[in-house]
């Protein structure tokens, strides 16, 4: 019998192994992963962004992991030897009323607690030449790192600590029974005291294994991205972004400088008719069954109707999607964009149609469940992994 059975080799669960197995190293612990190896899924699809904090409400589990994350992604990439830069974000402002919301943004900064320049337009065309808008707010503790090199880090440590992964082990069932939780995969079975699940895109049927009513479904929204030509390696100095609009569920595609020294734009909004749906093709129709079946979803769908069309019509039509970044950097051309892989975000909406906006975890007596982890649960990894050894520490206690 196992202490501890996570499922999950994303950088959530491999950060929670990694936590736990330097608590109690005296615990029998096993990793459980579908696939051959960590990390490939959104902690391997991602735009690589260590987030400082902007948006996040304050007191929201974000807000406060995000900005704790923020700094112990850059301690452990030091640790290990993994590259990152701290490059600073630009949030643009391409039209008045942008500018205000930016003032909004300007408040919530200082709400979170984060160091923030304003940028008249001169301002932000010396820092940033090939970059046009009204104004621009300046980030200075943004950065990037690929986020898989780091998963990839937390599971040698992991392992060094006396952890075991398997990959290659679907888990397809659970049983909570007193003193154990049964895990059945396409394998095998395995048994243990608690369990943590950080399933991602698959965590509400995680939860449903174990025969709760989640309240809730994983809607898979595709963020397809684009690379741009090595000709434009150096067309930005930071990370570009657009001011959010409020109506909107994402940030909205961005310019980002990534850790191999490219360029991506992106990622758009589109939802997924498959949960690992990585291609446009990509359809699952017993996926598709559940999603429009599902009250929650309908009204999103409703509420969102023409955004999401607008990000639809973009997905097929690059013309559309180049004009979203032409708003800031007017010298691309759609011969700059080139292709490049798209990821799938596991976002949680519930059954009265809301995108569940903060970290969401579910517990029972003896399992926690990582619910809902849309970016910046990559920056946050490691505060997340600590908020839940700490769970799983009270429940050892209780025994
Ligand atoms: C397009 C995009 C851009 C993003 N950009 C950023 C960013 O710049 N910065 C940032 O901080 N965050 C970003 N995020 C968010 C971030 O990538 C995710 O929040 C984070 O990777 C979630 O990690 P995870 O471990 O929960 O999920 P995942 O990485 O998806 O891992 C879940 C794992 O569980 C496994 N699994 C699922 N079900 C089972 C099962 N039944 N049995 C066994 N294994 C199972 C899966 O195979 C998978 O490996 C972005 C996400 C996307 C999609």
């Amino acid at each position: 019998m196992y202490d501890i059975i996570l499922i999950g080799g994303g950088i959530l669960g491999l950060s929670t192994a990694m936590q736990l197995a330097e608590r109690f190293p005296e615990k029998k612990l096993l990793l459980l992963e579908k696939e051959a190896g960590p990390a490939r899924h959104q902690s391997g699809h991602n735009s690589g962004v260590i987030h400082a904090g902007v948006y996040y409400a304050p007191g929201s589990l974000k807000a406060r992991f995000c900005r704790e994350g923020n700094r112990a992604t850059r301690e452990f990439c030091d640790r290990h030897a993994i590259p990152y830069d701290i490059c600073g974000k630009l949030l643009v402002a391409t039209r008045e009323t942008e500018v205000q919301r930016m003032e909004a943004l300007w408040e919530r900064c200082a709400a979170n607690g984060l160091e923030r320049d304003w940028l008249s337009a001169d301002a932000l065309k010396e820092r940033e030449p090939n970059v046009t808008g009204l104004a621009g707010l300046y980030i200075p503790s943004s950065g990037i790192v690929d986020f898989a090199r780091v998963a990839e880090a937390m599971a040698a440590e992991f392992e060094r600590n006396g952890g075991q992964i398997r990959y290659g082990q679907e888990v397809t069932g659970l049983a909570e029974r007193t003193g154990e939780v049964l895990v059945t995969t396409r394998k095998g079975e395995f048994s243990s005291r608690y369990l943590v699940s950080c399933s991602g895109l698959m965590a509400d049927r995680v939860v449903r294994m174990l025969g709760r009513a989640p309240g809730f479904i994983i809607c898979p929204f595709r963020g397809e991205y684009y690379r741009l030509a090595d000709r434009h390696a150096n067309i930005v100095r930071h990370l570009i972004y657009p001011i959010p609009d409020p109506s909107m569920p994402f940030l909205g595609v961005h310019l980002t400088r990534m850790i191999d020294g490219s360029v991506t734009v992106g990622p758009n909004a589109v939802l997924a008719l498959k949960r690992e749906g990585y291609r446009k093709g990509d359809i699952s129709l017993p996926d598709m069954a559940r999603l429009f079946s599902d009250p929650g979803v309908l009204r999103v769908l409703g509420r969102y109707f023409r955004p999401g069309l607008h990000e639809l019509k973009n997905s097929f039509y690059r013309r559309g999607y180049l004009k979203e970044v032409r708003k800031y950097c007017p010298s691309l051309t759609l011969d700059d964009l080139e292709p490049w892989p798209a990821g799938v975000r596991a976002q949680a909406v519930s059954r009265d149609g809301r995108l569940i906006d903060d970290f969401l975890f579910v517990n029972t007596r003896r399992t926690v469940n990582v619910c809902n982890a849309p970016s910046p649960a990559a920056t946050s990894a490691i505060p997340i992994g600590r908020h839940i050894l700490n769970k799983v520490g009270e429940m050892l206690q209780g025994g």
